[in-house]
């Protein structure tokens, strides 16, 4: 981060990886931008990150799904804070189906907030970036966009549509300075994994090397970095960080 406190939206950073990457930012010395889909969840969280620490921690409402939800999010950012440096795209939905019982409104859930809320997100949030210095996004995309499985086809569908849009993101804002990067997480200890049954548990702990599923904090970290400008000539690159997860 530069001397000048950066900004940095985190979205869906009220509980699990977005929680812990707004921690680590502000404990890094920004000012987050967190959102929820209600603003009296992002308030209290973020009142509870900024508590005590003297931590900047701005609470705002999204619904990624909803194309006038991004558009009001952005204009409100800009005309309290004028820019962004990082823009932090975490929140999705996960749900488990197996092919034949997926539904229409699932499908379009998980199509409007994985994939279109997020395009929707840089799209509106480039005019912002471009007023930051070492502007750079992180995308929240995920080791099952290349290896699902069984019941899994919509999410992996819907990250693997974002995997899609990574590159030619990178390559179009790289000419405006934006760094565009995805960060893919295997198994990470949050309530988007609290449905998993014990033996799918036991078989995902079986694929890893390391043995265990992801703290929110080692995601958050790598956020950290990719944000700062110890990695300024990083872009276009999607980051598995699994423990060694093996198909
Ligand atoms: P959680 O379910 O704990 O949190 C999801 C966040 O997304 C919440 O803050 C939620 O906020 C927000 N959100 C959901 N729908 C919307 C929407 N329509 N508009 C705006 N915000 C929304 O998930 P995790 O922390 O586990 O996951 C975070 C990201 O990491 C996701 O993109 C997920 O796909 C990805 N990931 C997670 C893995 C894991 O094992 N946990 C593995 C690989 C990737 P609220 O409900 O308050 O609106």
């Amino acid at each position: 981060m530069n001397s000048e406190q950066p900004i940095v939206l985190v979205t869906g950073g009220n509980k699990g990886i977005g929680r812990a990457t707004v921690e680590r930012l502000a404990s890094d010395g920004a000012k987050v931008i967190l959102t929820s889909r209600s603003l009296e969840r992002a308030s209290e969280v973020a009142e509870s990150v900024s508590g005590g620490n003297g931590f900047s921690v701005i609470p705002m409402q999204l619904d990624q799904s909803d194309p006038e939800s991004v558009s009001d999010l952005m204009r409100l950012i800009f005309s309290k804070f004028g820019k962004i440096d990082g823009l932090v795209l975490n929140a999705g939905i996960h749900t488990a189906s197996r092919i034949g019982m997926i539904s229409e409104d699932a499908l379009e859930n998980l199509w409007q907030t994985n994939a279109a809320g997020v395009l929707r997100l840089i799209q509106s949030g480039i005019k912002l970036l471009r007023k930051g210095s070492n502007p750079s996004i992180v995308i929240m995309g995920s080791v099952m966009s290349s290896s699902g499985v069984i019941g899994q086809s919509a999410y992996a569908m819907s990250k693997a549509a974002i995997s899609g849009l990574l590159v030619p993101a990178s390559r179009e804002l790289a000419s405006l300075g934006i760094r565009v990067n995805m960060i893919a997480p295997g198994y990470v200890d949050t309530e988007m994994v609290n449905d998993l049954e014990a033996n799918q548990r036991e078989e995902v702990l079986r694929r890893t090397p390391l043995g265990r599923f992801a703290f929110p904090g080692e995601i958050a970290a790598l956020v950290s970095f990719l944000l700062s400008s110890e990695s300024s000539f990083i872009t276009g690159q999607e980051i598995r960080i699994d423990g060694g997860l093996r198909d």
